[in-house]
């Protein structure tokens, strides 16, 4: 199909508690496959989707140190790569079982469940129309999976870097805890960094704002939202220069 929305190749950040209901940890297939039915309809509209996973769900290097002096900080960080492992084996199977063509890619060398990233090879995928599962965020540690989202979202020279959250974009403060806080429909960069808006993380932004590639954050609760932002469509927040 031909796409008649905006963008050709898309990066699509979803993060861990997207796998996970509601309030809990690990992976509910339940959630996957909702998720994955949302990613396959979007695709199903022309665009080239490349999702960079999280492992939030599991376990965040930052948070599993808190208190624990017998687990090096670096180690912890090679944990919650792992963990977006065990997130990219669960969506790929879940993507394929409603038909869509996939591919599970990693930055940390995972051989024998996937495949190692190569640039070249990651946009043959993609031209040839599998949804591309990018794992083991940027194969580096203290750093988080948004930045790998920037990272894979500049290699793979995506028009737009969609990170879909649990609320309906970027506010001036934390919507779940505060009820005076404002919605913004667009924000710049320069915004982004003087307000220190919780957008994504600060290295993830500055490649961004570096390379002029757009943002969207948007609610992946919201059903059809993913289509709706793959179209175009006004909803969540925008981000550019
Ligand atoms: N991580 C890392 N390097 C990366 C990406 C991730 O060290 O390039 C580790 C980091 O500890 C992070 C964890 O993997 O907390 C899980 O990723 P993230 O927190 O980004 O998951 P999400 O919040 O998107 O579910």
């Amino acid at each position: 199909k031909i796409t008649s929305g905006p963008y050709k190749r898309i990066i699509l950040k979803l993060s861990g508690e997207s796998f996970a209901a509601a309030g809990e940890r690990g992976i509910s297939m339940e959630e996957v496959v909702h998720i994955s039915a949302q990613t396959y309809r979007a695709k199903q509209q022309g665009v080239e989707i490349a999702i960079v996973i999280g492992g939030g769900n599991i376990l965040r290097g930052a948070q599993f140190i808190a208190g624990n002096s017998s687990v090096h900080e670096a180690t912890a960080h090679y944990m919650g790569m792992l963990a977006t492992v065990i997130n990219g084996l669960a969506l790929q199977d879940a993507l394929e079982s409603l038909g869509c063509e996939t591919r599970l890619l990693s930055t940390l060398k995972c051989d024998g469940v996937a495949e190692p990233f190569i640039r070249r090879r990651a946009r043959r995928h993609l031209e040839k129309g599998r949804v591309i599962i990018l794992a083991g965020g940027t194969g580096a540690p203290f750093v988080t999976t948004d930045t790998a989202a920037a990272q894979k979202a500049l290699e793979l020279e995506a028009d737009i870097l969609m990170k879909a959250t649990r609320v309906d974009g970027v506010y001036s403060d934390d919507p779940e805890k505060n009820p005076h806080a404002v919605f913004y429909r667009d924000l710049t960069f320069e915004q982004v960094r003087n307000q220190n808006l919780r957008v994504m993380d600060p290295t993830a932004i500055a490649h961004c704002m570096e390379h002029n590639l757009p943002i969207l954050v948007f609610n992946y609760r919201t059903d059809g939202n993913i289509e709706k932002a793959v179209r175009g469509e006004q909803i969540g927040t925008r981000v550019t220069s």
